[in-house]
């Protein structure tokens, strides 16, 4: 038995394939996918082979239904919704495990990561580690519930920016994260958000996102003195980030949670600032408290979401998110074309 799936090929091509079924182990369970985001690394996913395997199904965003338990798993049952942590089958042996850095355990990360290394979530069908499976509330829609990767990524780059409340946060990048670490930035009471985004479709995102746009060198703000404490770095643009280290007060804390091959951190200007410079490596329990902030709605996803395609549109989405035309693209699998 096949199934379709979109996968990252051994020559680095993204391309719909037919792919064997997964079949039960003892110790997994398989998920039937309701729906599965297409995250920005993804559409870099042949330029990054340290994180991505070829010949690899593609998807790490994903939600569905429990529909099958290996016979040694406990505690799971056909049926049951859940949000899968692609990153979330934790040894729980290694340094950083028992550390409490489960985001640096190299096994959950990279080895038994969904849709990096072990077959992801754009397909049907999905097998999982237990580990891997959150339980979602019924309150949390399907589609809020195909936000959680992501939003617990924005939430722990917002996290490590400190306190912000009162304080002038600056947001580079107007993609999902971008917009999602504005909208999280401001359940922490900000002066103000900033949201620095160079493309017309997804700056217009700025105002629902409680931010102001401004423009993609801030000449204009830098010219009146503007200064921002806080940057949320989300765009990987060597341009943002130069801008970025410009507009920071002395003091100031930029956070890096894009990345890109030019990095640009003037080391004179981090020195002469007293810039704190901080990494933010996917999250750890950010994933449980994303579920609760969509599950409450804390934080609004459906604004977000350009579309819903079956899977076989998954390859014209890409296409899409590629040239900036579109936010978001969530795939649902299941849906008949
Ligand atoms: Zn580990």
């Amino acid at each position: 038995m096949t199934m379709p799936a979109v996968v990252l090929t051994a020559h680095g091509r993204i391309a719909l394939q037919d792919r064997p079924r997964p079949t039960l182990r003892p110790d997994q369970v398989l998920v039937e996918v309701d729906l599965c985001g297409i995250c920005g690394s993804d559409l870099h996913a042949s330029q990054l082979p340290q994180v991505y395997r070829g010949d690899c199904i593609l998807g790490h965003e994903s939600t569905g239904r429990v529909a099958a338990v290996g016979d040694d798993v406990a505690d799971w049952a056909a049926g049951q919704r859940v949000a899968v942590n692609p990153n979330g089958n934790v040894d729980g042996t290694c340094v950083y495990c028992r550390a409490g850095r489960p985001n640096f355990c190299r096994q959950a990360t990279l080895e038994t990561a969904l849709g990096l290394q072990a077959d992801g979530a754009l397909a049907p069908l999905m097998s999982a580690f237990p580990g891997h499976l959150r339980r979602i509330p019924d309150e949390l829609g399907t589609l809020e519930a195909a936000w959680v990767e992501p939003t617990a990524t924005a939430l722990r780059a917002v996290e490590l920016a400190g306190e912000l409340a009162g304080r002038t946060v600056l947001v580079t990048g107007g993609g999902p994260i971008g917009q999602l670490a504005c909208r999280l930035a401001h359940l922490r009471s900000p002066a103000q958000i900033l949201l620095m985004e160079p493309a017309a479709q997804r700056a217009q995102f700025a105002t629902d996102s409680h931010a102001v746009s401004i423009a993609a060198d801030a000449a204009e703000d830098y010219a009146r003195g503007l200064e921002v404490d806080v940057v949320l770095e989300c765009s990987g643009s060597a341009a943002a980030t130069s801008t970025a280290l410009k507009l920071l007060t002395p003091g100031g804390i930029l956070v890096v949670v894009g990345a890109g091959p030019d990095p640009a951190l003037d080391s004179a200007t981090i020195l002469l600032k007293e810039i704190t410079v901080r990494g933010s490596y996917i999250y750890t329990d950010e994933f449980d408290r994303a579920i609760h902030l969509l599950a409450t709605q804390q934080i609004a996803v459906a604004d977000l979401t350009t579309a819903i395609s079956p899977l076989p549109d998954a390859l014209t989405a890409f296409d899409a998110l590629r040239a900036g035309q579109i936010m978001k693209a969530l795939i649902a699998p299941l849906l008949a074309t």
